[in-house]
């Protein structure tokens, strides 16, 4: 339920609704806007009062949720959420690039790739330390030293850093060395780590599950919001099809869906949807044609002998290239470069 408090109602009508719905049992999140205040009634129970809210001072409707999730939803904040990533901007009618390897696997690779994703024009540097791979005998990272080399390399070429944390009791660990989160397709609803990075004040890449529907990557958001932290990014990175031509389907339909449904701004990996090099520009470029608003590709030094999706990483040089293309294709949609 979602109580739209009249065109300036006084602080004491709107602290006086909180009142009532506290008094009703649930939780009251009130959501100042430009012209009027919008609260939102959180809790699990089934849902009572509609009436009694509708009838106190300053009230100018209350509307049920159609949808089972609520902070993310237009109906609750019809505005983009700009997401802030250090001094970097994604959503709204920017876009955003995210570059750099799959994993760090030293400092000298972190920094080959840092240097060409900086010079390219690239906004935030990525890299994982933390690798949830599908089998125990593929490369697992290196942990916190990998956290350690991509803060530094971030600090060196004047990137912000993302990387990705597995599981709810590294957040912390991982909150230290990184500007934002992320949140990886193996891990959408892995319910406790959602809600520990909703307790975290850092912003959170949420990669969409690999057999999740629209809505149920945005009840997944859903967690983060409800612990509080509203930074949350979300990332189409391809889903299960029957198709054998490419590691994965990017799913171009999910960003103008996630976009009509919610003011979380959407981003495009390409890479993970296809695990082949030559798809990676035609996809990125297809998700900003289609209003994504960012891009996360792998760009590795030397992409033959990286320990982890060498087929679908670029080399710098072929980064830059991308960088000009994505260029013309957010102009040419109306948005600009973050
Ligand atoms: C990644 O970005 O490093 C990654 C593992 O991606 P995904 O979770 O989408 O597979
Ligand atoms: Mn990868």
């Amino acid at each position: 339920m979602i109580v739209i408090m009249k065109y300036k109602a006084s602080d004491v009508d709107v602290q006086n609704v909180q009142d009532e719905i506290t008094k009703l049992g649930y939780i009251p999140r009130p959501a100042p806007g430009e012209t009027r205040v919008v609260i939102g009634v959180m809790g699990n129970k089934p849902l009572r009062g509609r009436q009694h809210l509708e009838a106190l001072e300053g009230v100018e409707k209350v509307l049920l949720v159609s949808t089972p999730y609520k902070l993310v939803s237009r109906e609750w904040k019809n505005s983009d959420t700009i997401v802030r990533v250090g001094n970097v901007h994604i959503g709204g009618n920017f876009v955003t690039v995210i570059g750099g390897p799959c994993a760090i696997e030293s400092y000298e690779q972190t920094l080959a790739a840092a240097i060409g994703v900086k010079e390219a024009g690239g906004h935030i540097l990525r890299g994982g330390a933390f690798k949830p791979r599908t089998s125990p005998y593929s490369f697992q990272g290196l942990g916190e030293e990998g956290l350690e080399i991509l803060q530094r390399v971030g600090k060196e070429v004047g990137l912000p850093v993302v990387t990705e944390v597995v599981d709810h009791v590294n957040v912390s660990l991982v909150d230290n060395y990184c500007d934002m989160l992320q949140i990886g397709t193996r891990n959408m609803q892995n319910f406790e780590l959602l809600k520990a990075a909703g307790r975290s004040k850092k912003p959170v890449l949420l990669k969409r599950g690999q057999s999740s529907t629209v809505e149920e990557t945005l009840l997944a958001a859903e967690y983060i919001l409800n612990e509080g932290n509203e930074q949350v990014v979300l990332c189409e990175r391809g889903i299960r099809t029957f198709v054998d031509h490419s590691r994965n389907t990017l799913d171009i339909s999910a960003i103008p869906a996630f976009q009509r449904l919610t003011h979380l701004p959407v981003i495009v990996d390409p890479a993970h949807a296809a695990g082949k090099r030559y798809m990676v520009a035609p996809l990125a470029l297809g998700g900003i044609a289609a209003g994504a608003q960012g891009v996360i590709v792998e760009v590795h030094p030397n992409p033959a002998i990286a320990k982890s999706d060498g087929p679908q990483q670029l080399v710098p040089e072929d980064f830059k290239k991308l960088m000009i293309s994505i260029e013309q294709v957010a102009k040419a949609v109306g948005k600009t470069m973050a």
